[in-house]
């Protein structure tokens, strides 16, 4: 039976309006976004009707979108407005789609009038406009901007590598950011004829280069400093690798259970040859970090040929899932789908050397048993808290015997499957952590909902973005 208590709790939670972190930072993102727009307005320009105006004020908008694009995509943890790098590539992969169809349609909703008022009138304004020297800058950036968008959505279908496309892609786009800021600041309604106007582009064209800098020279050399030692590359399931490096020196290396890094195991720590991973250990491991590894393309394939001693370089930690975030919850449930597993194995080790008494879960999905990793050292974990259960899920039919002696679910992490491993009576006041591939985590994340699990107690990490 509910208590009073708990539906005074649940009523709270249920008209109670806070911001969520996700909120605050669409808040930040919109202020950043409107700051060209003000300035144009503070230097007081001609008002020349309200469609001139509005293709202004969208044409600014996209401007600064575009530049904002670059630190959405830089990683960087000292500004809270781009530290969280599962909302920051998100909103850059949706921003740069939009970017896109704006860019396209920008130089015909620009001589759209002139058909309107007559169709003759608006091929020699189109010719004159393809003609002028002045606009070869802005038709080479046009041009160059739809074909890189389209490489970027289309990026997983087309015969190329992962890092050749992101070269591409860094190069590409620098490109496009010095052309447009050309056109901008030289044939832009606003440029053309204020210098000071012109100052906000190009200020804000050398932050986007210096970030690049920073990124692609200024923070590798750094890191070639610091750089972890190869201690251990071993299989640990059909499919998964369990990687382990050292730190060998400089400061001291602190990371919450959870996160992720960048892996550069290559020879050079410039360029782009590094892969997001998350930590599977925890701080306590330290001076090992430990990371499980799915055998997924031409680098995760290829694990075994790396040299134990070899020097490997990290950049991290990102990432925003904490244990922290859990802290006032009556209980936690793990959810990892596939090789998910890894952020769920430091975080239940961060629980198991807090010394947990609170109720834990972990409910492991994979296709197959063969897929399950550590499944000793886990069960071991379990006898370390005094309220932990393991329930473990299998998409492929297994053994009876096996199936008993691991308790099995038979199927996928679905809502049944959650609502057999949480207290119901209390599921707005459980915390839930998640990790796995992206159509996991929507489909779990409905199930949540249904069980009236509040979004903000659901901390969650996608293994893409
Ligand atoms: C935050 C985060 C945490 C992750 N944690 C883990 C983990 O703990 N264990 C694990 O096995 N996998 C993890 N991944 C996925 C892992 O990064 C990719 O599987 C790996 O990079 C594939 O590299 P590949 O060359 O073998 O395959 P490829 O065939 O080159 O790439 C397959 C796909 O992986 C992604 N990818 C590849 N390289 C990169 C890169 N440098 N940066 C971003 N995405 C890339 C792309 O979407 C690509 O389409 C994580 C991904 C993210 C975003």
């Amino acid at each position: 039976m509910t208590t009073q208590a708990e539906i005074s709790t649940k009523s709270k939670a249920k008209f109670s309006f806070s911001l969520g972190k996700n909120h605050k930072l669409l808040i930040g993102y919109v202020t950043l976004l409107m700051l060209p727009f003000v300035a144009a307005q503070i230097l007081d320009m001609d008002f020349k009707g309200w469609y001139v105006s509005l293709l202004s004020l969208i044409n600014i908008l996209a401007m600064m979108a575009f530049f904002i694009q670059f630190p959405l995509s830089s990683r960087i943890k000292q500004l809270p407005l781009f530290a969280n790098i599962d909302w920051s590539m998100n909103q850059h992969k949706q921003i740069g789609k939009w970017l896109g169809i704006i860019f396209l349609l920008h130089p015909m909703l620009i001589l759209a009038p002139r058909f309107f008022v007559s169709f003759d009138d608006g091929v020699i304004s189109l010719i004159k406009t393809l003609t002028a020297p002045q606009m070869l800058t802005a038709i080479i950036a046009w041009v160059l901007l739809i074909l890189w968008v389209l490489l970027s959505i289309y990026k997983d279908k087309l015969p190329m590598r992962y890092e050749t496309w992101r070269l591409t892609h860094l190069l590409g786009f620098v490109a496009i950011t010095i052309l447009a800021t050309l056109h901008i600041t030289s044939v832009g309604r606003h440029g053309q004829f204020q210098d000071q106007f012109n100052l906000v582009w190009w200020g804000l064209c050398g932050f986007s280069l210096l970030m690049v800098t920073y990124n692609y020279l200024l923070k590798p050399t750094r890191l070639k400093h610091q750089p972890f030692t190869l201690k251990e590359v071993t299989k640990v399931s059909c499919c998964d690798w369990q990687v382990t490096v050292e730190k060998q020196q400089g400061d001291d290396f602190y990371f919450e259970a959870g996160q992720f890094v960048w892996l550069n195991t290559s020879s050079s720590v410039h360029g782009v040859n590094e892969h997001p991973f998350s930590i599977a250990s925890c701080q306590n491991d330290l001076p090992k970090i430990s990371f499980i590894i799915r055998e997924l393309g031409d680098y995760t394939n290829n694990l075994d040929r790396l040299t134990l001693g070899q020097q490997v370089y990290i950049d991290g930690p990102y990432g925003s899932m904490s244990l922290n975030d859990s802290m006032q919850a009556k209980g936690i449930t793990l959810i990892a789908g596939g090789v998910g597993i890894g952020p769920m194995l430091s975080l239940l080790r961060g629980l198991v050397s807090n010394r947990e008494t609170r109720p834990v879960r972990l409910i492991y999905g994979n296709n197959s048993l063969e897929q399950m990793v550590l499944l000793d050292e886990i069960q071991k974990l379990t006898q370390q808290m005094p309220h932990f259960k393991l329930q473990l899920v299998c998409q492929q039919l297994v053994c009876q015997k096996v199936s008993e002696q691991y308790k099995i679910y038979a199927g996928v992490v679905d809502k049944q499957c959650i609502e057999n491993n949480i207290d119901l009576t209390q599921a707005d006041r459980w915390a839930v952590y998640l990790c796995g591939p992206k159509p996991m985590i929507v489909a779990v994340k409905h199930s949540l909902k249904v069980l009236h699990i509040p979004n903000s107690n659901i901390h969650y990490e996608r293994l893409s973005f």
